[in-house]
């Protein structure tokens, strides 16, 4: 049985948004998240991050994009 701790769910957080994952790795990513605010707080910026993208234009961007611009919200916010 797979238990992810937060560096994994962390890790795992923009596949599991757009269900790339196996099922039980959903599962057990969503029990995750609702036992560790930490990480959902992460799910929640993957999230927002995910609709300013779709906002901002129709197809879904590079992943590379995507984290680049997940780091810069990152750094800013530890600042
Ligand atoms: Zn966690």
């Amino acid at each position: 049985m797979a238990e992810f701790d937060c560096e994994e769910t962390k890790a795992l957080v923009h596949e599991y948004l757009h269900n790339e994952l196996e099922t039980e790795d959903q599962r057990d990513i969503t029990t995750h998240l609702a036992l560790c605010d930490s990480c959902e707080e992460e799910y929640d910026l993957e999230v927002n991050l995910n609709k300013a993208l779709t906002r901002s234009c129709d197809e879904e961007p590079p992943h590379q994009l995507a984290q680049k611009v997940l780091n810069y919200i990152r750094q800013s916010q530890s600042n």
